[in-house]
């Protein structure tokens, strides 16, 4: 059980116990004493009382909160370093939104000027992903191993004759590198699935997931009446254009894990 000490929203420090966050948060803080509803019999939150006019601020949050809806947001100052005078920053990244604090404050230990916040937002799952946090802490676990400089013998030539400094930058390229593939704009990580579909007679292909839902790779709306079909339908047209034997026009705009998922599933149809 972790009790975070918060700073507007930003979590400025974590604690195994309460008693050892109040102290945490005395400094120039203020006392957060007023109870938010809780979360297994003890609250979720306590809030500073506010001064008179003011809006209550959230001080102690316990890592339990996430199930009333708190993500945890890993942000990180896009500015040049020293050049950020933002108080609080304005010109943020967001890397990541999970509801695990623990793996985006290890996280954080190798993104530089980076920090963890707090809040409720709408619900982004790719954080909570199985995938996502299994391939994230063995990530974290790697790098901490990595960017410590191993004890050896003296007269023994190191192995690995980095720096601290460049095992430092090596862990921050990883670290981002792994965060924007599974949270980038085009990001599709767990995988994009080309299913056949099957509207009357016409046999259209469909990526899952796909936004929009109801259109075919050909760019061909589906009818409300369109089921998955299993692409060996008797006396279905399969549609040249999403099997790929026309040309495709307009061209469709897939990302690369999508034009992958296709061009292999139309390969492997063909064969
Ligand atoms: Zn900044
Ligand atoms: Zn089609």
């Amino acid at each position: 059980m972790t009790y975070l000490v918060i700073d507007g929203a930003r979590v400025v420090s974590a604690h195994r116990t309460l008693a050892s966050a109040r102290s945490g948060e005395a400094q120039g803080l203020g006392h957060s004493t007023e109870p938010g509803p809780s979360v297994g019999g003890v609250p979720a939150w306590w809030v500073r009382t506010p001064q008179s006019g003011e809006v209550a601020e959230l001080g102690i949050l316990r890592t339990a909160a996430t199930e009333l809806g708190f993500r945890f947001e890993l942000r990180a100052c896009q500015a040049p370093a020293g050049s950020c005078n933002h108080r609080p920053c304005a010109a943020y990244a967001t890397w990541a939104v999970s509801s695990r604090y623990g793996l985006l404050s290890e996280f954080a230990a190798f993104v530089p000027l980076s920090w963890v916040w707090v809040g409720q937002r709408s619900d982004d799952p790719r954080g909570d992903a199985p995938q996502f946090l299994t391939e994230g802490q063995a990530l974290v676990d790697r790098l901490r191993a990595d960017v410590r400089q191993p004890p050896r013998a003296v007269e023994e030539p190191p192995n690995d004759t980095r720096t601290l400094e460049e095992r430092a930058q090596a862990a921050h390229a990883l670290a981002v590198r792994f965060l924007a593939r599974h949270f980038g704009p085009g990001s599709e990580a767990g995988g994009v699935v080309v299913r056949p579909v099957l509207d009357g007679q016409d046999l259209h292909l469909r990526l899952d997931p796909s936004i929009p839902s109801y259109l075919a790779v050909c760019g061909t709306a589906l009818s409300g009446g369109c089921r998955d079909a299993t692409g060996f339908e008797l006396g279905a047209r399969s549609c040249d254009r999403c099997f790929g034997r026309a040309p495709i026009v307009p061209s469709p705009v897939l990302g690369a894990a999508e034009y992958e998922a296709w061009t292999s599933y139309i390969h492997q149809s063909g064969s």
